[in-house]
């Protein structure tokens, strides 16, 4: 036999080629796989050229390597087909890479192929030396040579399919794949090599009209570097194309989410609910459905939350409730988000009776309690649900019957549900009405006050009153301020009527100092929106220097939580109030959530302690037990304590005995107008604080 003997470097050279080829041909796949149509075909064509190529000129610059005693040429018909083998056997690989699926069967079978495909290449390129006479092969590395071909081939199928996608992190594992194919191409290559023996005597048949080696070495490697140079830079540039008009196609999604979906919920808004309500309505007169349903939903106590623990916290409880009735209801309808707290679901029962289960299932899911940034928060929700085509023929009727509706479920005690019914929108038409007269009242001079006295306990004397509204509509009759004030302060209307109040109560108040009450003080209410109102402090300083009464006999109530309201505006506020003179009193306490720390730094005098503690209040009960424990807080803090709702003498002398300084409630005086009030009191013979005696 002949000895044979390799040139390092180039077997080095074959290896790094063999790699790069791998490198390539894993990217060519992941081209192949992202195009579509023409550019796919494309794809395919030049990324078999370049991995056939590739793997080709692996082989050749191996058999470079690879010397003889005598001379080498090689044929150029044999290595040209050697060539095209390559390049058929990747074409065939990238095809299979490129499939949706690469069940084990296609695996193993393309395996086969595609290693008998790289055998074949190689021993054609060996044919190309036209050795006379033939090589002679030993059959067990021979058989080893071609298991290698196919178990590689295999392994790089594999590889490129789970590789095929585009993303950051393919492209290390891409590097890692390609060490691993290049080195099975290359151990294939060798073994090949090391199965031919060569006998003694041979000649290369192919001498005379062939190449010479080492220019071909040169030639062969310079072409294929530059091939793989060509491919992977065009594969990239093409990448970052694809990966571009991904990003584009996802910011351009996005856009179209934001336009017709809530920024904090992602739920859809009420433009994509409006159009699904439309979509609807066409469906069923076109007959493929019977009717469906709209539930509007409202929270309550949403204000609340926001009012205590801040608009973040609040957020993140919708975010929350949005997640809860997107998981009850069902896939197909549709639920959005109106603004604030409100909520609509598009459903299509079966039956009436499937929307009162849903809105049954959709109340008790939002009832249960949260637990957000470690503070666990309560609402609830009322439901109110309009039927297509029964309660309303346009997407407007139906929204507001639904939420006619869900008012309803409101007024009859919250946290529950209402189907419509044609009474309601009487109903929503009066409330309509009543804003309409509410806004004619303060010019028509329809509002008055009503007073109810504060006693010192247990019976007096009286050393004030607090102001209570009345509106008395020619139309209305007598509105309690429960029935007018909400209406009033969500439209803002708050304001100037609150300014009248507070105008009023000092002309009053005045009033009655001339005719000799020098000590009472009056107490006048502020709501929410008044107190985050940037005119108050002014208007109370001029209402006071209009009447010129002194500072001291004006108490303003807050209620606790409208005091926990933005409670550092809210502070600022009630300081600047203080500083005028004026008292400040606590209202409700009990019902909100103030921090004990907060409370300490309010400029406030007295704390009313809620009606709700004083109702049930008996001797030894928890609302005694709260009662007292109120009285010392305000105690500690030196405020006057109030006691509001009294209405029995059981009430009158616990909380008496339990330390409440100042009682009010029906049992020592209902609210009257003013000169009841006066006359009232001359009646009792009473002589309130303050009045001179003769
Ligand atoms: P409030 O400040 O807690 O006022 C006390 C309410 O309890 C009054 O109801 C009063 O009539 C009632 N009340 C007094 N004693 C008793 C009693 O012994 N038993 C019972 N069951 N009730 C008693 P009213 O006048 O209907 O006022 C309701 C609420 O409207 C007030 O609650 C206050 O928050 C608000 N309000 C009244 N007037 C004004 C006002 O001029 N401005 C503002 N912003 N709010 C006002
Ligand atoms: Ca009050
Ligand atoms: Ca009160």
């Amino acid at each position: 036999m002949l000895p044979t003997s390799y040139s390092g470097v180039l077997v080095a050279f074959s290896l790094l080629v063999a790699i790069l080829a791998s490198y390539t041909a894993l990217n060519m796949a992941g081209r192949v796989s992202s195009a579509h149509g023409k550019a796919a075909g494309i794809w395919l064509a030049g990324g078999s050229f370049a991995m056939g190529f590739g793997v080709w000129s692996m082989h050749f610059v191996g058999m470079l390597a690879f010397s003889l005693p005598i001379s080498i040429s090689y044929d150029l018909l044999y290595t040209g087909l050697s060539l095209l083998i390559a390049i058929a056997s990747s074409a065939f690989a990238l095809w299979v890479v490129c499939q949706k699926e690469l069940p084990t069967l296609r695996l193993v079978l393309g395996a086969i192929f595609m290693g008998a495909g790289i055998a074949a290449m190689h021993y054609t390129g060996m044919h190309a030396m036209l050795m006379e006479p033939g090589i002679v092969y030993d059959p067990l590395l021979f058989a080893v040579s071609v298991l290698i071909a196919m178990l590689a081939s295999g392994a790089a199928l594999w590889i490129a399919f789970r590789l095929r996608r585009d993303t950051a992190r393919v492209v290390y594992a891409r590097i890692g794949a390609s060490l691993v194919m290049g080195c099975a191409i290359v151990g294939m290559h060798y073994t090949g090599m090391a199965a031919a023996e060569f006998p003694l005597g041979s000649y290369c048949g192919a001498a005379n009209n062939g190449m010479e080696n080492k220019w071909l070495a040169v030639l062969v490697i310079v072409v294929s570097l530059a091939v793989f140079a060509i491919a992977l830079i065009v594969s990239m540039l093409d990448a970052r194309t694809n990966i571009l008009a991904t990003s584009l196609d996802e910011a351009n999604s996005e856009l179209v989410k934001l336009a017709l979906h809530d920024t904090l919920t992602r739920l859809p808004n009420r433009v994509l609910l409006g159009d699904r309500l439309d979509q609807a309505i066409q469906k069923t007169n076109r007959g493929s459905k019977k009717h469906f349903a709209v539930l509007f939903m409202d929270l309550d106590g949403f204000k609340g939350v926001n009012d205590v623990y801040g608009h973040h916290i609040g957020d993140l409880l919708l975010i929350e409730v949005a997640r809860r009735i997107s998981e009850t209801k069902r896939g197909e309808d549709t639920v959005a988000r109106l603004g604030g707290d409100e909520f609509v679901l598009l459903i299509d029962p079966g039956e009436p009776e499937d929307a009162a289960a849903l809105a049954q299932r959709l109340v008790e899911s939002i009832g249960k309690p949260y637990n957000i940034s470690r503070n666990t928060v309560h609402v609830t929700a009322s439901v109110g649900i309009a039927i297509y085509p029964l309660d309303g023929a346009t997407v407007h009727e139906l929204m507001i019957n639904a939420d006619a509706a869900m008012y309803h479920a409101k007024e009859l005690g919250r946290n529950s549900y209402c189907f419509f019914e044609k009474a309601m929108n009487t109903n929503a038409h009066q409330q309509l009405k009543l804003q309409q007269d509410l806004r004619k009242a303060i010019d028509a001079r329809e509002f008055l006050l009503h007073y109810q006295p504060k006693v010192l306990a247990p019976n007096g004397p009286m050393i004030g009153v607090e102001a209570l509204l009345r509106w008395q509509s020619p139309e209305h009759g007598l509105v309690p301020p429960d029935r007018f004030l909400p209406l009033a302060e969500r439209t803002g209307m708050i304001v100037p009527i609150g300014n009248w109040v507070i105008d009023e109560a000092c002309r009053q108040m005045r009033e009655w100092q001339k005719q000799g009450h020098l000590e009472w003080s009056i107490a006048v209410n502020l709501s929410t929106v008044q107190l985050a109102h940037a005119g108050l402090v002014d208007v109370v300083r001029s209402a006071l220097e209009r009447h010129q009464l002194d500072a001291r006999h004006l108490v303003l109530e807050v209620t606790e939580s409208t005091a926990m309201r933005d409670a550092e505006a809210s502070l600022i506020i009630l300081d600047q109030l203080a500083k005028l003179g004026v008292s400040i009193s606590i209202d409700d306490f009990g019902t909100g959530y103030s921090s004990l720390l907060y409370l300490k730094r309010l400029p406030a005098n007295e704390l009313k302690i809620d009606r709700g503690f004083v109702t049930e209040l008996a001797q030894g009960n928890d609302d005694a037990a709260i009662v007292s424990a109120i009285v010392a807080l305000g105690q500690t803090l030196g405020l006057k304590i109030v006691a509001e709702g009294v209405e029995t003498a059981e009430q009158q002398a616990l909380l008496t005995r339990l330390g409440c300084n100042t009682l009010q409630g029906y049992l020592l005086g209902r609210p009257v107008p003013a000169e009841q009030l006066t006359t009232s009191l001359a009646a009792l013979g009473t002589s309130p604080v303050g009045v001179a005696t003769p």
